[in-house]
């Protein structure tokens, strides 16, 4: 190991894509001539369609500031202003965030270990009173039992929102996933493979809903009269032009990011203790947005922990997504959802994820530099 240890360039978890500066430039002009800098400009206007009609299977979609202020423009679209909403604690704390910042409380209701989404035959038992909504996470990119979840909604008349950050362009049996639940939130963050910079989407079912979100998200004002308590959740020209330009930039970034994982695929299918990610046979078009392993303590030899600082001695620089599960977090903790004992796979499992360096610019060999390093790890051991 220790001939090894930091002759290589140092391996991050993401670089964001960057847009063509001469085409940005282009943008830009055009921008400036129209002096039209924000508040539903052209370019936010062209980046909307583009995304409604062939992204979002031509479902109402509203283009945002950011993903967090999404899901709280969803959940207030839909009318969700009390009560509790079943959520997932192995998120970004944005999702749970987004419920408690709208008045709501969320409840935390255990994950499946395979796809390490919520798990859809134990929401039923969380249901109460209360009980509004669920909010479900498509978690690396990997569906939700969305038929499941659609039936429950049903039969006890919930509002179903989809943190959809890590989905964006998941297909399934070729239809968009933007095609189950009433709203599907989409982050356009920097880290995120689409991005406008800072931005996102919300994508609703119902044409209502996505006008209520444009109402609320210009403070609340129409014709010059404040008829809502909205927000200020607009998208700016700058960032619409920048997600004009990753509309043709996405592709290649996707392809070299499918090669990727092919050869993290190969490198990694026989090493023992090494869970890959779930090959779910209704995807027809994967979000390719993280490479997420899961380091198995019992069959590999040794800890997630142990194989990270070690990688990180190898200047490897890997993450824990989502650790701290949200529900081990302290604004959350005290929650009785909360109790580790209610949550023994979402506990178990966030000890075990790691997620591998995974952008378009990592070369063939690093994939290989970092696969042989967690195996040599495992023969260490
Ligand atoms: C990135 C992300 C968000 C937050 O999106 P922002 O655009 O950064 O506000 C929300 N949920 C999940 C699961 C994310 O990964």
């Amino acid at each position: 190991m220790s001939n090894i240890k930091n002759i290589h360039k140092p391996l991050i978890i993401t670089k964001p894509v960057l847009v063509n500066l001469g085409e940005m430039h282009e943008q830009l002009e055009d921008i400036w001539s129209s002096g039209w800098l924000t508040n539903n400009g052209f370019k936010h206007q062209e980046l909307e369609e583009s995304l409604r009609r062939n992204i979002f299977d031509n479902l109402p979609t509203s283009l945002v500031s950011n993903g967090t202020i999404g899901l709280m423009l969803a959940l207030k679209a839909l009318d969700l202003t009390k009560g509790e909403i079943i959520t997932t604690p192995f998120t970004f704390p944005a999702s749970p965030h987004a419920i408690s910042w709208c008045g709501l409380t969320p409840v935390f209701c255990d994950i499946d270990s395979r796809s390490l989404n919520i798990d859809a035959d134990q929401i039923e038992k969380h249901i109460t009173k209360r009980t509004v909504a669920i909010l479900a996470v498509h978690v690396f990119g990997i569906p939700c039992e969305v038929e499941k979840i659609e039936k429950i909604a049903t039969r006890y008349n919930l509002k179903v929102i989809y943190d959809s950050a890590h989905a964006f362009e998941l297909e399934l049996n070729g239809k968009s996933i933007v095609n189950y639940g009433d709203a599907s939130v989409f982050s356009f963050h920097a880290t995120k493979l689409f991005h406008t910079i800072e931005g996102g989407a919300v994508v609703f079912k119902l044409q209502k809903n996505k006008n209520r979100c444009d109402l609320l998200k210009n403070f609340g004002i129409k014709n010059e009269e404040v008829v809502e308590c909205g927000i200020n959740g607009k998208m700016n020209e700058l960032q619409a032009a920048t997600g004009i330009l990753m509309l043709t930039e996405k592709d290649k970034e996707r392809e070299l990011r499918a090669t990727l994982i092919e050869e993290y695929t190969r490198k990694l299918q026989n090493v023992k203790g090494v869970i890959l990610p779930e090959d779910d046979h209704n995807i027809s078009k994967k979000s390719l947005q993280y490479f997420v392993i899961r380091i198995e303590e019992s069959t590999f030899g040794c800890s997630r922990d142990v194989v990270y600082d070690k990688l990180v001695e190898g200047n490897i620089f890997p993450r824990k997504y989502f650790s701290p599960l949200c529900s081990n977090e302290n604004y959350y903790k005290d929650l009785s959802s909360a109790k580790k004992n209610r949550l023994p796979i979402a506990n178990r499992v966030v000890k075990e994820v790691l997620a591998l360096p995974f952008y378009g610019g990592l070369e063939i060999k690093d994939v290989e530099y970092i696969c042989d390093m967690i195996v040599s790890i495992k023969k260490l051991d």
